[in-house]
């Protein structure tokens, strides 16, 4: 019943109380079905005239006077992102740094909190980043790096994890939702694990902020980064956050120690002693005027709320699952995605042997944009903030024509994957 499902998604989009939002993004072409924003999110209008405001206005008028505004803005940016979508309490978040520097200053402070202890745990698929990270910490330390299989559905698998965590291991590192197969391991299960055995958790919420609910002070984290460019919607570049739970800020000391996490900044001492709280965990002069896009790209998921977000990408994920089900089996394509809802993320992964192909022709010839990874996934968001329900209807649609059609059997796949 194909036409009826189309109905059925217009019925839906008109009953959403975040169509409105979709609005509030600078336009793309009529045609564009935009499924990439687990990758770099799509641009608010109300961010190009806050970036405008913060040059024209105070970096022009104020010049070097508006450091007076411009040196609580990693903590203020960080209170709004941690109170609106991480379940943090205000003065447990900085943005500061990339996603990969953050990780790694939270891991070396974390495994030198630790002492004596020789092994840190992480997952096979996590992101390649944090892999390197923690390959090169372990290397320059003599720690032991032991990488637990993955589940097959994505994630940790919770029973080798469980029986790498013993009394020797410092960290476990993990990525809360997988960036391939999308899914959302259970934060609370892993965080009591690692704290019966008295180590610490580091959390990469790279693809969970924004996507999923996040409560880290209730569920008992300890540490968590993550970044803005994604489901946060602040351009590429932007700045990435980082949370520490607040009555862990006087034990643990990051290794890079620059002067915005020197106490009393500015009495310019040269012998370092840093600041007691968050500020710490900090190193150099903020990026402000990409901070002002992470302000307004959290603003616009404040707006509409993280619960509202996640029952409508629930809603997204599910209608793209169950089309799939109906029209790509048959053309080779399978849903790797967990299906419970508990266990997804924010995207869907499709697994085809022709998936780099398929996802270039998409581009190129069905104005659909998704992401591949390798060798055969290819990963939809349809970011709740931004993607109708039709979008995801017709999305689908054009994928199964083009690939029953063979469009894509002519496409040219060289070059670097992005
Ligand atoms: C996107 C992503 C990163 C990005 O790291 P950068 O240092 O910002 O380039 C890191 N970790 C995960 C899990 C990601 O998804």
């Amino acid at each position: 019943m194909p036409d009826a499902q189309r109905g059925l998604a217009e019925q839906l989009d008109a009953a959403d109380p975040l169509a409105h939002l979709r609005e509030r993004f600078v336009d793309l072409p009529d045609e564009v079905i935009y499924l990439d924003g687990n990758s770099l999110g799509r641009p608010p209008a109300a961010t190009l005239d806050r970036l405008d405001l913060e040059v024209r206005s105070v970096w022009a008028r104020e010049l070097v006077g508006a450091w007076e505004h411009w040196l609580d803005l990693p903590t203020d940016v960080g209170d709004l992102l941690g109170t609106t979508l991480l379940g943090a309490r205000p003065g447990e978040t900085v943005v500061a740094d990339t996603t990969s520097i953050n990780l790694y200053k939270l891991a070396w402070a974390a495994v030198a909190a630790r002492p004596g202890r020789g092994t840190v745990v992480t997952s096979a698929d996590n992101f390649p980043t944090d892999h390197y990270v923690l390959q090169g910490i372990c290397a320059h330390q003599g720690l032991q790096l032991v990488t637990v299989p993955a589940a097959a559905e994505g994630g940790p698998d919770l029973g080798a994890l469980e029986r790498a965590i013993g009394p020797d291991v410092a960290l476990v590192s993990l990525s809360l939702v997988d960036y391939r197969l999308g899914a959302l391991t259970d934060m609370r299960t892993v965080n009591a694990q690692a704290h019966a055995s008295g180590a610490l958790v580091l959390w990469d919420l790279s693809h969970a902020a924004g996507a999923v609910p996040l409560a880290l002070a209730a569920d008992g984290a300890d540490l968590a980064v993550g970044c803005t460019y994604k489901y946060l919607n602040a351009g590429p570049g932007a700045p990435a956050f980082l949370w520490v739970r607040g009555d862990l800020h006087a034990t643990l000391t990051q290794p890079i120690w620059g002067w915005f996490g020197q106490r009393d900044q500015f009495a310019m001492a040269t012998e370092y002693e840093p600041e007691p709280g968050i500020r710490r965990f900090m190193v150099s002069s903020p990026p402000v005027v990409l901070l002002r896009a992470v302000e307004a790209g959290v603003e616009l998921l404040g707006e509409a709320g993280m619960e509202r977000l996640r029952a409508k990408s629930l809603a997204l994920t599910g209608m793209l699952i169950d089309l799939a089900d109906a029209w790509l089996r048959e053309l080779g394509f399978e849903v790797v995605t967990p299906r419970p809802e508990a266990r997804r993320g924010g995207h869907v992964a499709l697994r085809h042997a022709d998936a780099r192909r398929i996802g270039r022709a998409l581009i190129e010839k069905a104005a659909v944009i998704p992401d591949f990874r390798g060798p055969d996934i290819l990963r939809l968001a349809p970011v709740p903030i931004a993607t109708r329900f039709v979008d995801v209807y017709d999305a689908l649609a054009r994928l199964r024509d083009l690939v029953r059609n063979g469009e894509h059997l002519d496409v040219e796949v060289t070059g670097r994957v992005t």
